[in-house]
């Protein structure tokens, strides 16, 4: 029979909701021994096809029961650029350890008993960044003219950079945000990724020779074709899909109804949890509700709650979806974590319209409870609202995390850049290459919403096809 898996040790649940301290704390290395030890070494390992960047999960498993942690770091960076990173936010539960010989077939998502692929990831990510384990640099002496512009620093602009960089190809970011990061920075709070984690991925970047060029929007301070007339060879579009989505409501525009995008903003880029010592506030409520059921929503549910015992205010926050806790798209572990903490859930509920006062602050939200009916798209069951069932919530803050759309500020001013009916940026699948030559893109603009590996995946396929055109093309430097 197999072992029982080692339970991954975490901040008490009633101390880490008072402050933004990391929540997961990681395998000690006897621990790690532990799980690594329970995996059965399969002869076809399915984790590794649930992996959507193709790790080798046996092999570098394996290296870790041999305390080859070295060669364990290299192993996973031979496919994934940022262990650390992923090993804290892969939802690893649809992922590898769902493909896990330990999760039965019709299992929803990964079995408890799965191998906890994401935690031994982090384990040996810490211990190269701990260690300064770099990846070889393997410079292309032919390749040391050639200059590449990535637009957008989030997961996929980043490792797309890192990618060409160690081949030698001289790489700027241009990121329209002050900071750099994407999601990773601006979205995801500290509690989940401290920021010393992606400080430490991106100073290394720097340290290859990529420039970052902060508050630079491509589309508005300079055009493409700028770029390729100032000799970039290639172009790289990492934009991500920063606009929010809204539900289309009455009342969606009162006071303290916040995008997550602009709440999750303030409280993580600008560090609004520690206002008045850094200066943007965030507005607090009695009664916070958040609308939706992804890892947005729980991230700022999970930051309202804080905020509100940081503020010495009752502890309310409520999730309302409009469907039921296993349709919801966001990763188990941190609706588990939400629930621990405080945030209450209710399900089956739609709002229809949102209440103000007279000085246009929102003080309730009006409902209809739902049932679930036949599956859409999507293959989750569709929320059907029930004719007469209205009902109103208290809410002085309400944050919507119903989605979040393509950003157009470039596509809108590039007509040559094909897009979809999404407004997503089209490309050829095997290359990335977009409708104009030598301009790539992947993650989130492309398809839409995904996840950080996914976005890293693309990047990555789309730097071999960068260094591809350049060669094709002869404009590298013949030795
Ligand atoms: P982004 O991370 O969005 O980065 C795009 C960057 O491009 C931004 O910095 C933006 O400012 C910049 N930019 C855009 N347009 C321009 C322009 N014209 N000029 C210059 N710069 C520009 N995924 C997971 O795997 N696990 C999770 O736990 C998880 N949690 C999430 C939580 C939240 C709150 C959100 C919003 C998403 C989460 N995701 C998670 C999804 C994941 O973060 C994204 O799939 C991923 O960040 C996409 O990477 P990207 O590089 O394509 O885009
Ligand atoms: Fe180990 Fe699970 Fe992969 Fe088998 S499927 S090699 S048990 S992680």
């Amino acid at each position: 029979m197999a072992k029982e898996p080692v339970k991954v040790k975490e901040l008490a649940a009633g101390i880490r909701a008072k402050d933004f301290s990391e929540v997961v704390l990681g395998y000690s290395e006897p621990e790690a021994l532990q799980e690594a030890g329970r995996c059965t070494q399969c002869k076809n390992p399915a984790c590794i096809s649930g992996c959507p960047v193709g790790i080798d999960i046996k092999k570098f498993i394996k290296q870790v029961t041999e305390k080859d942690y070295k060669a364990a770091y290299f192993t996973i960076r031979e496919k994934n650029d940022f262990p650390s990173i992923c090993g804290r936010v892969c939802p690893a539960e649809y992922q590898c350890r769902k493909a896990c010989i330990f999760t039965k077939k019709n299992e929803l998502f990964a079995s408890e008993k799965a191998i906890n692929i994401h935690f031994l990831e982090r384990f040996v990510g810490d211990h190269g960044m701990n260690n300064s384990l770099e990846t070889p640099v393997k410079k292309d002496g032919s390749l040391s003219k050639i200059k590449v512009a990535v637009v957008g620093s989030g997961p996929a602009g980043l490792c797309c950079a890192g990618e060409l960089a160690r081949q030698g190809v001289k790489v700027v970011i241009f990121e329209g945000l002050h900071k750099s990061g994407g999601v990773l920075r601006y979205g995801i709070p500290p509690f989940r990724l401290p920021r010393n984690i992606l400080d430490f991925e991106i100073d290394y970047l720097k340290k290859l020779g990529v420039e970052i060029v902060p508050n630079f929007i491509i589309g508005k301070t300079k055009t493409l074709d700028e770029l390729f007339s100032e000799g970039y060879a290639a172009i790289f579009l990492g934009l991500g899909a920063g606009v929010p989505g809204f539900m289309g409501i009455k009342g969606e525009n009162l006071c303290n109804v916040y995008s997550a995008n602009e709440f999750l903003t303030r409280v993580n880029l600008m560090s609004a949890y520690k206002f008045p010592e850094f200066h943007t506030p965030v507005n607090i409520g009695k009664g916070m509700i958040v609308i939706g059921g992804g890892n947005t929503a729980m991230d700022a549910a999970r930051a309202a709650l804080r905020l509100q015992n940081m503020n010495k205010l009752p502890a309310n926050t409520s999730i309302v979806y409009r469907r039921t806790e296993i349709e919801m798209p966001a990763r188990r572990l941190e609706i588990a974590h939400a629930k621990e903490e405080g945030v209450k859930f209710q399900f089956l509920i739609q709002p229809v319209e949102f209440i103000g006062d007279e000085n246009g602050f929102v003080k309730k939200m009006k409902c209809l409870k739902c049932e679930l009916g036949e599956p859409d798209s999507s293959g989750r069951r569709r929320p059907v609202p029930i004719k007469g069932s209205e009902f109103e919530m208290d809410c002085d803050v309400a944050v919507i995390a119903v989605g979040l759309e393509a950003n157009q500020v470039l596509t809108s001013v590039t007509p040559q850049l094909k897009t979809d009916k999404y407004k997503d940026v089209i490309v050829d699948p095997e290359t990335m290459e977009t409708s104009i030559k030598g301009v790539f893109a992947g993650g989130d603009i492309v398809g839409g919403e995904g996840t950080v590996i996914e976005a890293m995946g693309m990047a990555k396929k789309a730097s071999r096809a960068i260094i591809e055109y350049i060669k094709r093309r002869g404009n590298v430097q013949k030795n």
